[in-house]
């Protein structure tokens, strides 16, 4: 935008002292996937390429709180005791070359670039302009835990913020208005001017309550638990007439030791599952010195990793596994090992990688004294 010329402001008003969310302090500086609520909110604005300035009203005993949100593009100033005073206090903080404004409620942290761009496309052609989520439900009017009457819902629309105005006619607007207004649209239709209705997002959601903070989180995916491990096996050639690799029986003129079948790559899988989890490694849950595991398939131990992932509800999300060896060949047999993997697992073959590479003749693997295998897998809860 041209900094000297005609510019759009957002006012976002976090002077509230809201502490029905709980937390202990005001819930606009409650932390929401790492950032506070207000951080969110002012971030919306300040990152947005329609929007040159942002001003951020804060209660006078928050400034030290807010002081870190400070930056060339954001400003703070102390606001009122009430919503409305507080508007006022931001609005008059505005630059003169500020032309249009757009009035937000920290409280909806989860305002989307969209919606923000809606708004103020639609002040091209009106006074003002606001988003609203149709009322789809039935409308009741209850009254000491009883329904006492339906509501007719045609026509009703709910209320989200950003209201955008064009600032001499909102200015003119709050000179007219007296007292409190429930929200800058109140005192812009009090004063007649032309409101637009902007399509607005379930997601724009308002932090009110306690169960709020989760609700933000789930939608914007903020409490998505996302982990990654990572398992390294080795086991060394010995005598035999086959090896088994990611669970494919491939014949070969020696074998692979180990108490199990040897099978290097799904052991090595196996322990990224455990990594992931933080649950120890193969040998913490099957003791190779217990006997009843001598020969075993090593299929019931990535069941057992598998299962404990999703007992601990996680999703296995993606596993990759690379093989290093000189010998045998992999590439014929990778497409089996993915899909005897996967089956395992019980997830698509497109999330199962299997690759190969040789140690260039280097140390172990390269004397062909033995195969290598190193994998890492990702679960995800959400
Ligand atoms: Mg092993």
């Amino acid at each position: 935008m041209d900094k000297d010329g005609p510019s759009t402001a957002a006012v976002v008003v976090a002077a509230g002292r809201g502490m029905r969310a709980g937390g202990g302090v005001p819930k606009q500086w409650r932390p929401l996937g790492g950032m506070s609520v207000a951080a969110r909110a002012v971030a919306a604005f300040a990152c947005h390429p329609g929007v040159d300035d942002v001003i951020l009203v804060v209660h006078p005993d928050d400034m030290e709180l807010a002081r870190p949100l400070a930056s060339d593009r954001v400003r703070i100033v102390a606001g009122a005791d009430t919503r409305t005073g507080s508007v006022l206090c931001g609005l008059r903080a505005l630059e003169a070359r500020c032309v249009r404004v757009l009035i937000h409620d920290a409280a909806r942290p989860l305002v989307t670039g969209d919606t923000i761009a809606r708004v103020i496309a639609a002040l091209a052609d009106h006074d003002g302009a606001a988003p609203g989520i149709e009322v789809i439900d039935a409308l009741w009017q209850g009254r000491g835990g009883r329904i006492v009457a339906t509501r007719d819902r045609a026509d009703l629309w709910r209320a989200q913020t950003p209201q955008g105005f064009r600032l001499a006619p909102l200015m003119d607007a709050y000179a007219d208005h007296d007292g409190e207004a429930a929200d800058d649209v109140a005192v812009a239709l009090a004063a007649g001017l032309d409101v637009a209705l902007v399509a607005g997002e379930e997601e724009n959601v308002k932090i009110t309550r306690p169960g709020d903070f989760a609700r933000a989180a789930r939608i914007s995916g903020m409490d998505m638990d996302v982990r990654t491990g990572n398992g390294v096996d080795v086991h060394r050639f010995g005598p035999g007439d086959h090896v088994m690799l990611c669970g494919v029986r491939i014949p070969f003129g020696r074998g692979l030791d180990g108490h199990s079948d040897a099978d290097v790559g799904m052991h090595a899988v196996t322990d990224a599952i455990y990594g992931a989890l933080a649950a120890g490694d193969i040998g913490a849950h099957f003791p190779p010195s217990d006997p009843q595991w001598k020969g075993a398939a090593s299929e019931v131990f990535l069941t057992h990793a598998c299962d404990m992932a999703r007992d601990a509800g996680f999703t296995l999300s993606h596993a990759d596994c690379t093989l290093i060896c000189e010998v045998p060949k992999i590439g014929p047999h990778r497409a089996a090992m993915r899909a005897e993997m996967a089956r395992i697992m019980g997830i698509d073959i497109d999330r199962m990688s299997v690759k190969a590479t040789t140690s260039e003749r280097l140390g172990f693997a390269g004397r062909e004294e033995g195969i290598a295998a190193i994998a890492t897998a990702t679960l995800v809860r959400a």
